[in-house]
């Protein structure tokens, strides 16, 4: 089909819940993307950061179609070898005790939620539900996970939300401080902000929360569907930061591009979930979990390291460019945001870069690249250079 005849259908059956680029794709190898008119494009969005192989990698491609070859489906009554080894790989290379797994971000983030109240509720009975969140923070799209995202353009139109949540300044220990109280079960936060804008958050701050979490005995709670899995150069971002959660959430990289994600508990939180108190049909599923298998083998320290130093290339290039357009990068690993300057939005400039030929997705005000962290310096390069030509 044409992209033309693609878009109209589209435009007369699909409700109209995005802001779409023009462009129709059709297949990719590596980094690279080619659209049904057979127009060439380099990938910095990893289809927002969940093809962390990149597209078609072939031994992923082997896991998962040798899977759906054997078993595609089966519930989570039964056991399946797929999920037991993807359960263990994240458990042996984090220190968490056990999972729970289902197929997307929100949902990881409301099992992780849901794990935070009947932990404490267990503990220490009703009364103490409430969730410390940070502001421009990110956590989902479904009520409750809107509810526990930090900002205000995304608490309308779908009241009532699910209360028990409280917003604090990231970076700012007293203002979580200000809004602790008896009612208080646990905080839960994003490393690196990402829908935010790419912010990182302070170490000394992270310190300083982890401590408030354990004098209080609140949950610390990490959502690490953005930053997860290799994304910022360790497997999982707290890594780098020196703490151990209670809790942490994944989702978009874990199985290379399939539907997957789940939550991971600490020793103490390890039996909150008993029989019957939560589930999912689709959770663990054998071929998503297959591809996490494959995933997570790939992702050993020399590969983690090559994301740190892909990262690196990617920022040093675009700062030295000095566009007038842009300003300064930040980020962790391959989780790279890009301030913007003049009259032009970022979505203005996205735009344009995809119509000459290099994906980019935005965040907050500015530009983010999360390429597949698999890019190839040929790829980095090609990016690089029609993100030269075309914003200079
Ligand atoms: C993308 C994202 C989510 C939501 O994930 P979905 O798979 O879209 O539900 C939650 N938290 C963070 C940090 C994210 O980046």
């Amino acid at each position: 089909m044409t992209f033309e005849a693609i878009k109209a259908l589209d435009e007369q059956y699909v409700m109209h819940s995005y802001g779409r680029n023009q462009v129709a794709i059709d297949h990719g190898k590596g980094a690279t993307l080619w659209s049904v008119d057979g127009k060439e494009y380099i990938d910095f969005t990893a289809g927002i950061g969940v093809a962390s192989l990149g597209h078609a990698d072939e031994g992923w491609l082997k896991a998962i179609t040798c899977q759906a070859a054997r078993l595609s489906h089966i519930s989570n009554l039964f056991y399946t070898e797929p999920y037991a080894l993807t359960a263990q790989k994240l458990c042996t290379r984090t220190g968490m005790s056990n999972v729970m797994f289902g197929n997307s971000g929100a949902e990881a983030n409301e099992a992780m939620i849901k794990l935070a109240r009947k932990w404490s509720f267990d503990k220490y009975g009703k009364g103490r539900g409430t969730v410390i969140t940070l502001r421009n923070s990110f956590h989902g799209r479904t009520i409750t996970t809107l509810a526990a995202t930090g900002q205000d353009k995304f608490h309308n139109y779908f009241f009532p939300f699910t209360e028990g949540f409280r917003y604090a300044d990231a970076n700012d220990i007293e203002s979580v401080e200000a809004v602790a109280g008896h009612d208080v079960c646990a905080v839960m936060l994003e490393l690196v902000q990402g829908e935010g804008g790419v912010l990182p958050l302070d170490q000394e701050f992270v310190t300083r929360v982890a401590d408030l979490c354990g004098k209080r005995d609140w949950l610390l709670l990490i959502d690490e569907v953005q930053t997860g899995v290799g994304r910022t150069g360790t497997l999982f971002a707290f890594q780098q930061y020196g703490v151990q959660p209670d809790a942490v959430s994944f989702a978009k990289g874990i199985a290379g591009g399939l539907p997957f994600g789940g939550v991971m508990a600490n020793e103490k939180c390890r039996d909150v979930f008993s029989p019957g108190t939560h589930g999912t049909t689709f959770g663990g599923n054998p071929v998503a979990a297959a591809g996490a298998c494959y995933v997570l083998d790939r992702m050993d320290e020399a590969f983690l390291d090559q994301v740190l130093e892909k990262g690196n290339y990617i920022r040093r290039a675009v700062e030295e460019m000095a566009l007038p357009c842009l300003g300064k990068t930040r980020g962790l690993g391959l989780m790279i945001g890009v301030e913007v300057r003049g009259a032009r939005t970022n979505q203005e400039l996205a735009a344009l870069l995809v119509e000459h030929g290099l994906l980019v997705l935005t965040a907050g005000p500015g530009l983010r690249f999360l390429p597949p962290l698999t890019i190839t310096k040929e790829e980095m390069d090609k990016g690089l250079a029609i993100l030269r030509e075309t914003l200079a």
